[in-house]
């Protein structure tokens, strides 16, 4: 089994680049975003909870975003290997993944973070929010809350992976092609 962790701050490109990496090694994609967003539409108790702190830009509780993680990877058991694109994005959440992949039989084979700077993304999101309709894309200050929480909570998961040997980073800058292929001979030297 193959399971990645991709993180970058927001606009880093996760989520596009989730897309190659999936069909390339044959991926089941979590992104917890997208479920978040999907239980948003059918105004689920969870949608509505998850709502109110999206909105703001502030991460959605542990207890939470860790539940609905399991479901989602408990709910596709059958399959060669996970992407885990905004998961974990607090270290309880990796401690949490950790415990819960290795009950599974299961472990992280390699994080990836995907690097730019802050006023690129910000570019990029006010852009992205023109046409994905996603209200935090639309406000600089949402934006900027996202980066403040992303380097209060998710930086430190630098130090966590590292630790355990499994973290790698690759410039998110650049054409999206370009981007994949690094991932991709990243990914392929570890394998
Ligand atoms: P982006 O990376 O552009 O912020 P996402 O779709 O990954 O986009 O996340 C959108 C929002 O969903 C986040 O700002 C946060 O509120 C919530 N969210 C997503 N993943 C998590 C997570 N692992 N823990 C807590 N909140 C999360």
């Amino acid at each position: 089994m193959i399971n990645l962790v991709l993180f970058g701050k927001p606009g880093a490109g996760k989520g596009t680049q989730a897309a190659f990496l999936k069909s390339k090694y044959q991926l089941f994609h979590i992104s917890t975003g997208d479920l978040f967003r999907y239980h948003i539409q059918g105004s689920t108790k969870l949608g509505i909870l998850a709502k109110s702190y999206m909105d703001n830009g502030e991460l959605v509780p542990d207890d939470v975003t860790i539940n609905m993680l399991k479901v989602a990877v408990a709910e596709n058991s059958d399959v060669k290997g996970f992407i885990f694109d905004g998961f974990p994005r607090t270290t309880a959440q990796a401690k949490a993944l950790d415990v819960f992949l290795s009950e599974k039989l299961m472990s992280i084979t390699a994080t990836v973070a995907l690097e730019a700077e802050d006023d690129v993304l910000v570019e990029r999101l006010i852009n992205r929010g023109k046409t994905s309709g996603r209200s935090d894309d639309q406000n600089e200050t949402k934006i900027r809350n996202r980066f403040v929480e992303y380097n209060n909570k998710t930086a430190p998961l630098k130090t966590f992976y590292t630790a355990q040997g499994k973290f790698h980073s690759v410039s998110g800058i650049g054409g999206v092609e370009e981007i994949t292929q690094h991932l991709i001979e990243l990914i392929d030297g570890l394998l």
